[in-house]
């Protein structure tokens, strides 16, 4: 990868950036094949380009390359849905903590801003941008911390929360209870920060909740009984 001249870098993550956005809003499902030359085609690219992107894709998990098949959306497992929420529970608490200990009235205006659009995504019905928003609330929040490592991790652990809701959810359930956010974020602008941390652990344990993640678990099946 260090061979890459700069100017091809960027390229390389603005593929990387739009396939992870089509991702987020359900327009590429888990599981689907990501055929470089179509998409070297689509992003008038070479293909050198896009096997770089697949690859970043891939280290963030969101991608997964099989040898001689190529690369696909990945598909995560219900363990893989479980194992990202528990640490999705673990840095959350410290996101908030550190949201309300840094928050001015700038980083607390764009909070609202980005609720604002959630709420006008909602109010259009416009599934795709709902979900995407919602991920991308916890994305701003991150970033709000001012801690750059867990910024990158729920850079990465957003997108595969989509792709997970995307595998596991059912169609009605929205990506994000609709005044969850809200909540949070009056509970950050109020600087109470117990409230908030609890807020925000109850509203990841709605998410996993709404999800449809007990297919792994052991079922009495009567094989002879079904194909009887
Ligand atoms: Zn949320």
């Amino acid at each position: 990868m260090n061979t890459i001249a700069k100017s091809e870098k960027s390229d390389i993550a603005l593929i990387a950036e739009r396939i992870t956005n089509a991702v987020m809003e359900h327009r590429l499902p888990p599981g689907v094949k990501l055929a470089e030359e179509r998409l070297a085609e689509a992003f008038k690219v070479s293909r050198t380009k896009v096997r770089h992107a697949l690859t970043v894709l891939a280290k963030e998990g969101l991608v997964t390359l099989y040898p001689n098949r190529g690369a696909f959306v990945a598909s995560p497992s219900v363990q893989d849905a479980r194992e990202l929420f528990a640490t999705r529970r673990l840095l959350e608490p410290e996101v908030v903590r550190k949201v309300i200990d840094r928050a001015g009235k700038a980083e607390l205006r764009r909070l609202r801003a980005h609720i604002a659009k959630e709420a006008e995504a909602r109010l259009a019905n416009d599934r795709r941008a709902v979900i995407k928003l919602s991920g991308e609330f916890h994305m701003l929040l991150a970033k709000l911390s001012g801690n750059p490592y867990i910024s990158k991790l729920m850079d990465e652990l957003c997108p595969l929360t989509c792709l997970i809701i995307a595998l596991y959810d059912s169609p009605q359930t929205p990506a994000c209870p609709e005044d969850e956010h809200i909540r949070i974020v009056e509970a950050i602008e109020l600087k109470d920060e117990a409230t908030a941390v609890s807020l925000m652990l109850h509203h990841l344990q709605h998410v996993e909740n709404e999800l449809k993640l007990s297919v792994d678990e052991k079922v009495d099946i009567d094989w002879e009984k079904m194909f009887a």
